[in-house]
Order: structure tokens, then C-alpha cells, then sequence
């Protein structure tokens, strides 16, 4: 058996990966959110699990230091994805990337006008695509959180974020406008690991396929 490292990150990804785990026979021996190690061991002693930030589980497995990672698409397209095999949508941790804005602000009428938008946002490159492709010039301010503060204090017009239940944005004021895509959580594997150990990581993969919920 060879050793195997996968990366994930906690919260809503540990949660709603460790059911996919254990169908694959792997069953972390701490709990990441009580637990302060950053190196899990599980059951099987050829599986170790890594807890990283969830924007840094692609570089881990980019660079080979995970040979398997759990990522969401959010952060799979700000990543890039380059020299990434990614087989998998996990369909888990799902939510929607959105446009949003103020309640009292008419969006629909401020891109027919050409408005130049200020735009605040974690997501700089999803966002930069979106709105290129819709041909609506922007600004685009980085934020690293709570980016539905931004438009209460005038910081933007609009937001790029992730949506799920939308009560976050009610609570602001805000209203969701536009759906730029689907996000659901991806598996993603290292490329030379897959061809020196196909066979543990096949296995890994198989049993997550079947566990998924279609
Ligand atoms: P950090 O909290 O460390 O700044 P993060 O916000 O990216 O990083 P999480 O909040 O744990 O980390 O989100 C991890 C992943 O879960 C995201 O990349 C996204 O794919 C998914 N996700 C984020 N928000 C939601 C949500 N509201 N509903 C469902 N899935 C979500
Ligand atoms: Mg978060």
C-alpha cells in the first residue's frame, strides 16, 4: 500500500467529506474542529490527512505535498486548476456564486446603461471572467471576508460571493441578481501520484464515486 496524503480544510468541507472517507474505509482518528494537530492520522495507517486553508488546498496538491485534495469549484477557478487531475464533483458543500446588491439598487438598469461598476469580492479572477464576458466594465477591490459590508459602507456597488440559504444577504439589505455558476465541492488529485499510485488512489476514488449523492 502506498502512503497517501489528502488535503481538506474544516468546516463544511471536513463535515461533508468525512461520510465520503469512511465509505472509502478511512476514519480520522481526531476531530479537526476540537483538535489543534494540523497532520490527522486515520485508521489506516497509510492515510494521513493535512488541515490547510481552504484557498491553499490546491497549492498543496499542486506542488505534490497532498496527493489528494478537496476543494471547492470557488476556489478551484481563482486557482486555476493548472496540472490539477480532477475527476470528482463530490456534489457537497453546494452553494451559488453570485452578484449582489443593495435592495434598493436596480442592476438590471445600470448595466443596460453601461455603468461602470465597483465591484468587492474574494473572487477577483471568477469575477474579472464574468463580467468581461458580459462586456460590463468594472473595478474590482479585493476582500478577503464579509464582503456584504462592502455596498452598506460604500466601498462597491455590487459584491461577487457565495450564496446558499441567501439569509446573509437579507440581513444586509442585499438581494442576490445574477448566478455567475454553480459551486459544489471537487476531488483533485496530483498528477504524479496518480501514475505511482494508481492503484490506492483508484481504489480511494471509486469508493467516493459510488458514495456520491447524485
Ligand atoms: P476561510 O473561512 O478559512 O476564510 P473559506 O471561507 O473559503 O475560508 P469555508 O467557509 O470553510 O472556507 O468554505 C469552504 C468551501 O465551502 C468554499 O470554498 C465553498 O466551496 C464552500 N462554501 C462556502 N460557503 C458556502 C455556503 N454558504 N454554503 C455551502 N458551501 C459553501
Ligand atoms: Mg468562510
Amino acid at each position: 500500500m502506498n502512503d497517501i496524503t489528502i488535503a481538506l480544510s474544516k468546516g463544511r468541507i471536513f463535515e461533508d467529506t468525512a461520510p465520503l472517507l469512511k465509505a472509502a474505509g478511512i476514519i480520522a482518528l481526531d476531530d479537526p474542529e476540537s483538535s489543534r494537530k494540523l497532520i490527522l492520522s486515520t485508521n489506516r495507517e497509510n492515510v494521513r490527512l493535512i488541515i490547510v486553508r481552504a484557498s491553499d488546498v490546491p497549492t498543496y496538491v499542486q506542488y505534490g505535498a497532498a496527493d489528494l485534495g478537496i476543494a471547492g469549484k470557488d476556489v478551484l477557478q481563482e486557482h486555476g486548476g493548472a496540472e490539477l487531475y480532477q475527476p470528482l464533483d463530490l456534489n457537497i458543500a453546494c452553494c451559488r456564486m453570485m452578484v449582489a446588491v443593495p435592495e434598493g439598487f436596480d442592476y438590471d438598469s445600470a448595466v443596460r446603461q453601461g455603468a461602470r461598476l465597483r465591484i468587492a469580492t474574494k473572487y477577483v479572477q471568477t469575477a474579472r471572467e464574468h463580467f468581461a464576458d458580459k462586456g460590463v466594465h468594472v473595478d474590482l477591490i479585493k476582500l478577503y471576508g464579509s464582503m456584504e459590508l462592502a455596498p452598506l459602507v460604500g466601498l462597491a456597488d455590487a459584491i461577487v460571493d457565495l450564496v446558499s440559504s441567501g439569509n446573509t444577504l437579507k440581513a444586509n439589505h442585499l438581494k442576490a441578481v445574477e448566478e455567475i455558476m454553480p459551486i459544489s465541492a471537487r476531488l483533485i488529485i496530483n498528477q504524479a501520484a496518480l501514475k505511482l499510485k494508481r492503484n490506492t488512489i483508484q481504489a480511494i476514488l471509486d469508493a467516493f464515486s459510488t458514495a456520491i449523492k447524485k
